[in-house]
């Protein structure tokens, strides 16, 4: 027997967890009804420990009414069911999920990682070239950033000593 509010406890937990200031902005859980009737959940599982994991596709068809179907596409986890269905997805989701020894944890981020991601947040916060006036650095012929004599090249590179991220 399933009960509703552990499904929607540990479904809260998992969410949580995966909220670090950053992933909330771009990834999420979304879950809405369809006109078959039914529900749908999708969960992206990008920057998540699920993100690679894999999942054996769950499909049943009891009546016109009951019914499921969870696969994986991409990176996210979709669920399909019926009207009646929407605690039976999120529990084959949180199932799932929870194979995971450590299910709330979260994905390891390397120095190299977190080094990269930090660039390029300095990297935003730089912002555009605004001058008039040119950078100080010799030769540079950029204009400067609004907080600073330099360019925005020039300006990371003094501060981190060495260049940008090339994509950035
Ligand atoms: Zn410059």
């Amino acid at each position: 027997m399933i009960n509703m509010e552990t499904v929607l406890s540990d479904l809260q937990a998992w969410y949580a967890a995966q909220c670090d200031g950053e992933w909330e902005h771009e990834f999420g859980i979304e879950i809405k009804t369809m006109d078959n009737p039914g529900w749908s959940l999708r969960v992206n599982l990008e920057d998540t420990l699920l993100e690679d994991k894999s999942f054996g596709e769950v499909k049943r068809q009891d009546s016109k009414d009951s019914w499921v179907q969870c696969f994986i596409e991409g990176k996210y986890f979709i669920g399909f069911g019926g009207p009646h269905q929407l605690t039976e997805l999120l529990t084959i989701f949180l199932d799932w999920a929870k194979t995971e020894p450590d299910w709330l944890a979260v994905q390891y981020e390397t120095e190299e990682q977190a080094r990269d991601r930090k660039d390029k947040e300095l990297w935003a916060v730089l912002g555009d070239e605004v001058g008039p006036e040119l950078c100080r650095a010799e030769n540079c012929t950029h204009p400067h950033i609004r907080y600073s004599a330099f360019c925005r090249r020039h300006h990371f590179e003094m501060m981190r000593g060495y260049a940008p991220p090339e994509d950035v």
